[in-house]
């Protein structure tokens, strides 16, 4: 099947299942489970039609896929693919947030060099677009020096893979980092000049309130959307994604707000939860959580007694709200998270298990594309639809136990119109970084 697609400018794809989530106009009765059959057609690259299957209508030469499913190529929309892949030269010593922090801080000021971070990139992208993502935004380290070393390398990169992924970046430093007042505007000019997103690490700092008016009025002056990484710890008194959904609404901000982790709100008392999901609400905040991250760093007890709780936050309680909420890949194979292949198949296998996206599954699907892919602004992106381009991905399984019991490594990713080569980049290739 993988050449018939690969060879021909046009076909039928029949017989196969859709999400009513992730379908623009596809009239069909969908099951319980949100899945209608239904054929595609494939021209020049474009989806021409979408209908409902219908054995004595499928034309003769259609490709019957006996109830596959289908889903839009993914939008992985938090990720750090500049520490990605560390993990052989420089492990996490004990599991927890400060030994990631620390560690990462001695391996980046070590041996970030361009060519470093450019190759553990490129690795992140070929598995990521292996993989079937198609758009992709990360974090990049930005304290001094590296900011001049990492952003170029994006700059570069995202040429490198336009038309595969669609890449974006965020700025990414503690929010002490603000108090430098002329470093920061510098670094906000520099993440403006490359098209990129404003982001910072927020801690409960004695003069958050301060630093965050600052680094509004940064994106309002540059015209920049927002993402931070927020609250992701236990600790109850951390509170700053409330303090981010107060400082949008006193600015005024008009631009896209992401917020990242939020697991503390998990732990605080459900009147202080409802208060700061008004406010986030309100303020037009987009959350994404980051759940195979945190089940690792989360809960992770210094006497190796066994964690008690997930480490993710509410989504559920978010999306019967309003906010958009996302999950996303986070970090891979460095001292923040061990395992990982920016595989957002897995990612939504795992979120499944973990935050219950399921009895029922309802529009949980566009977690991982639909919605981040409105939160980064690209449209068509994350949904598929009659006219828009043959992004799709073809997997094994017939129904949800079936797509989220397996791997599914035998994917076929089809990319305007074509199956592409999805062979994973070797471990080998990363050998020659990892020496001393
Ligand atoms: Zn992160």
């Amino acid at each position: 099947m993988t050449s018939q697609i690969s060879d021909s400018g046009q076909f039928v794809l029949g017989n196969v299942r859709l999400h009513r989530s992730l379908t623009l106009g596809l009239a069909a009765t969908f099951d319980t489970d949100g899945f209608a059959l239904a054929d595609i057609t494939v021209a020049n690259g474009r989806i021409s039609a979408i209908a409902a299957h219908k054995k004595s209508k499928a034309p003769a030469d259609a490709i019957d896929l006996a109830g596959r499913i289908i889903l839009p190529c993914f939008v992985d929309c938090h990720t750090h693919i500049d520490k990605g892949h560390i993990w052989p030269r420089k492990p996490n010593p004990d599991g927890t947030f400060m030994g990631a922090l620390n560690a990462t801080g001695t391996d980046r000021a070590a041996r970030w060099s361009a060519e470093d971070v450019a190759k553990r990139m490129d690795f992140s992208l070929r598995s990521a677009y292996a993989h079937g993502t198609k758009a992709l935004r990360t974090h990049l380290d930005s304290v001094p020096p590296q900011e001049e070393i990492s952003w170029p390398v994006f700059e570069t990169m995202r040429e490198t893979w336009r038309g595969r992924i669609e890449l974006q970046a965020a700025c990414l430093l503690g929010i002490e980092g603000v108090r430098d007042t002329k470093w920061f505007e510098k670094l906000a000019k520099r993440v403006a000049a490359a098209k990129g997103v404003l982001g910072v690490v927020t801690y409960m700092v004695p003069d958050l309130e301060e630093l965050l008016d600052k680094v509004f009025s940064e994106a309002i002056k540059h015209r920049l959307d927002l993402d931070f990484h927020a609250d992701e710890t236990d600790d109850v008194a951390a509170i700053s994604l409330k303090k981010i959904a107060e400082a949008a609404l006193w600015s005024g901000f008009e631009g896209n707000i992401l917020v990242g982790h939020c697991c503390s709100l998990a732990r605080q008392p459900d009147l202080d939860v409802l208060d700061t999901l008004d406010k986030v609400a309100k303020a037009g905040l987009a959350v994404v959580s980051l759940p195979m991250c945190n089940l690792y760093l989360q809960d992770r007890r210094a006497d190796l007694t066994t964690p008690r709780w997930r480490g993710v936050t509410l989504l559920h309680e978010m999306k019967a709200r309003g906010i958009p909420v996302a999950v996303a890949s986070d970090n891979t194979r460095d001292p923040f998270y061990a395992y990982g292949d920016l595989d957002m198949l897995e990612v939504y296998r795992m979120a499944t298990r973990i935050l219950h996206f399921d009895h029922p599954v309802a529009d949980w699907p566009q977690a991982v594309a639909a919605t981040p892919a409105k939160v980064m602004r690209l449209d068509g992106f994350g949904m598929l639809a009659a006219g828009g381009s043959a992004d799709f991905i073809i997997f094994k399984g017939r129904s949800w136990t079936e797509l989220l019991s397996r791997p599914e490594s035998d994917r076929i990713v089809v990319r305007d119109g074509k199956a592409i080569d999805r062979q994973l980049p070797d471990y080998a290739e990363l050998d020659e970084l990892m020496v001393d």
